[in-house]
């Protein structure tokens, strides 16, 4: 893994004047970037002392990194896929981390009757294939993968710590959320040094608390438009990951009644106080489209799930 580390604030890069320099005390801004889940992830902090936000953003860094390894479908070496690679129909008992993501993500399975449903990985692994081979799978591959698909396979153990996978060779994906848990994870971490006012941003899953020292909102980038950010929004669609075969476009988040892309340009913004909350409703809502999506914020009810206009997406 690719891992960098970059303090960008203008005060601290070499070069700077000595008139550039703060007096002591004043705000300063910095940004730092480390690869995790597969995309760069970026911390902006806003603070005067750059020693305590080093160290916040450090221990930020690593509760991405030790959820990166409990979650990841790319490493044989998690606990996910360890979990996935015992013999089916027995409890094994899991770390709190793995058990809290899937119950959160079972639960928007049950809620989205499926749309969401984190045992998807056997289709999201013959999309990977078709990726590479431009071929979409075979009835009888896709139908292979349907006997090893469906959340009601997955059962929680009552004590809080047990999960159960009742059918053989079931490959769980938590692609659809851990980002924004692995988000919720950094800022947990940041706030435990008293820091107040940071964003964090990875790829289209964004957090932001407080305001910047000037006193305005945090801003990010919303497809073609710049936004203010006070908490989480997540960007769900097909606008970098997907696959054409002759005029047919397949998106990377797959729809599980076919187990294929979905073929419907779908582009969702969701905002709501936690990332991995925003994270899980804005695949869910892709897949639901808007006339479904109602349900989720009927659940979530502080979260807003906006469709997002096709000529919106650069
Ligand atoms: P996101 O970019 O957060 O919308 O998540 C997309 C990722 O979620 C994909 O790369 C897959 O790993 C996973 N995924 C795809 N389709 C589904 C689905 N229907 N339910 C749950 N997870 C999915
Ligand atoms: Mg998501």
């Amino acid at each position: 893994m690719v891992r960098t580390i970059a303090v960008t604030s203008r005060y601290s890069q070499s070069g700077v004047t000595p008139e550039q320099q703060p007096a002591p005390g004043d705000t300063q801004r910095f940004q730092y970037t480390e690869i995790h889940m597969g995309v760069p992830v970026r911390i902006t902090v806003s603070h005067a002392n750059q020693a305590l936000v080093e160290r916040a953003v450090k221990v930020g860094y690593k509760a991405i990194a030790d959820l990166e390894q409990v979650t990841s479908d790319y490493r044989p070496t998690s606990e996910l896929m360890q979990l996935c690679a015992k013999p089916h129909g027995m409890p094994y008992v899991v770390s709190p981390q793995l058990y809290t993501i899937l119950r959160k993500a079972l639960e928007v399975a049950s809620l989205t009757k499926g749309a969401f449903d984190p045992t998807v990985g056997p289709y999201v692994q013959l999309w990977r294939v078709t990726r590479k081979t431009g071929k979409l799978p075979s009835p009888k591959e896709l139908m292979s993968a349907r006997d090893r698909v469906g959340y009601q396979h997955v059962i929680l153990g009552d004590n809080d710590s047990t999960i159960t996978l009742k059918r053989p060779r079931m490959q769980l994906d938590l692609g659809g959320i851990a980002k924004g848990s692995g988000i919720d994870a950094i800022a947990q971490g940041i706030r435990q040094f008293g820091i107040r006012s940071y964003l964090i941003e990875a790829g289209g899953d964004m957090f932001a608390n407080g305001v910047k020292s000037n006193g305005e909102a945090w801003k990010v980038q919303v497809g073609r438009q710049v936004v203010d950010l006070m908490g989480a929004l997540s960007i769900s669609g097909d606008a970098s990951q997907y696959i054409k075969i002759g005029n047919r476009r397949y998106s990377h988040i797959i729809d599980p009644r076919t187990g294929l892309g979905m073929e419907s340009p779908r582009h969702v913004a969701v905002r709501c106080s936690r990332s991995e909350d925003a994270d899980v409703i804005a695949t869910a809502a892709c897949v639901l489209g808007p006339k479904s999506a109602g349900i989720l914020s009927s659940l979530y009810q502080r979260s807003q799930i906006e469709f997002l206009d096709r000529s919106d997406i650069p």
